[in-house]
């Protein structure tokens, strides 16, 4: 069961709530939201049937809810959500081109890549510091340095930053330095990691693990959502299926399927999906088409000297490419290419 509050409930709304809750022997746990307040309701039946909430003028709305995700459900939330990413949105209105290169390497890299993507189209800042590698010989990143130059090279450009975080114990670094906290394919199912993330106060994009089910996917994003944030948005990056030729599969169908199930945000990443730049286009447009609200991809002004996913990066035409898709679909789709804030 999930309880919404009215716009204007207080603290103390909350709190009359929560005694109702625990009065009866169910646990709450709040969320606060940017517009709402959300009280989910975890008893059994016995329990749900004797909450009694009377005619509390703070509850908007008390809602069954039968999926085992509520607070990121359809059920719960007709429609798409929109999220706003340091004054970016990402919704059902827009398409939201977020880009840059895979690793933050140098602050002429990143600041050269960011440029690239904003001329591409790009609003939002991507540009990994802590990077989670399958080889441990491989370059994890800069770390807190990277962090650092993300953050100079995103005031520099007015592109909010969206970085990865890997350990529950970086995330207020992370969020000091960066507007949106992405959790990796890998660590979708950490579970710490999705709680720390859900307390921290910043949007999360939150990658779909490789072998994880649509309903995996969204009991993690209600990890996030159970600790306060619904400031969610899911990205569909490719799954591992038994193909070998490209890095992982695409599975287009998760637009239209998450869309069905959920209220979040759902964007594409075609660069980790494919792996190859002659790719990223046309799964960029098979996203969009399947009704994306954005993309992510990878951009580096140097890719074959690029220390991490240089072959996928976008550069030159493969890029103009991209930006001429993104002056043309978002229309077709009933959508605007979300604009960059004046730098
Ligand atoms: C990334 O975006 O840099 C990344 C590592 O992606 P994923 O977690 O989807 O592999
Ligand atoms: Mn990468």
């Amino acid at each position: 069961m999930v309880i919404v509050m009215a716009p204007a409930g207080g603290d103390s709304d909350v709190a009359e709530v929560i005694a109702h809750v625990e009065a009866a022997g169910g646990e709450a746990f709040v969320s606060r939201g940017v517009n709402r307040t959300i009280v989910g309701v975890v008893g059994d039946e016995r329990v749900l049937a004797s909450i009694d909430l009377g005619q509390l003028p703070s509850v908007a709305e008390v809602v069954r809810i039968t999926s085992p995700y509520k607070l990121v459900s359809q059920e719960h939330h007709a429609g798409t959500s929109t999220v706003m990413v340091g004054g970016v949105p990402i919704g059902p209105d827009t398409v939201t081109l977020i880009a840059g290169p895979c690793a933050v390497e140098t602050p002429e890299q990143t600041l050269a890549a960011a440029r690239m993507a904003r001329e591409a189209g790009a609003a939002l800042l991507r540009g990994g510091a802590y990077k989670p590698r399958t080889s441990p010989y491989a370059f994890q990143g800069l770390g807190l340095a990277g962090l650092r130059i993300l953050a100079e090279v995103s005031a520099e450009v007015g592109m909010p930053a969206v970085t990865e975080v890997v350990d529950a114990a970086d995330v207020d670094v992370v969020a000091e330095h960066a507007a949106m906290l992405q959790v990796g394919a890998r660590n979708m199912q950490n579970f710490t990691l999705l709680q720390a993330v859900g307390g921290v106060g910043r949007p999360v994009l939150l990658k779909r693990g490789l072998t994880a089910t649509y309903e995996e996917w969204l009991m993690a994003a209600e990890y996030i959502a159970q600790r306060g944030n619904l400031d969610i948005v899911l990205c569909e990056r490719g799954i591992r299926t038994y193909e070998t030729a490209t890095r992982n599969t695409l599975d287009v169908a998760a637009v239209p399927m998450i869309r069905a199930m959920s209220h979040l945000p759902i964007i594409v990443d075609p660069s980790h999906a494919a792996g190859r730049r002659d790719l990223v286009l046309p799964l960029a447009r098979a996203g969009i088409a399947a009704g994306a609200d954005g993309l992510i991809v990878d951009v580096h002004a140097h890719p074959e000297a690029a220390l991490v996913d240089g072959a996928q990066a976008l550069v030159g035409e493969s890029l103009a490419e991209l930006a001429a898709v993104l002056q043309t679909m978002p229309a077709l789709m009933g959508r605007t290419l979300a604009a960059p804030l004046p730098a």
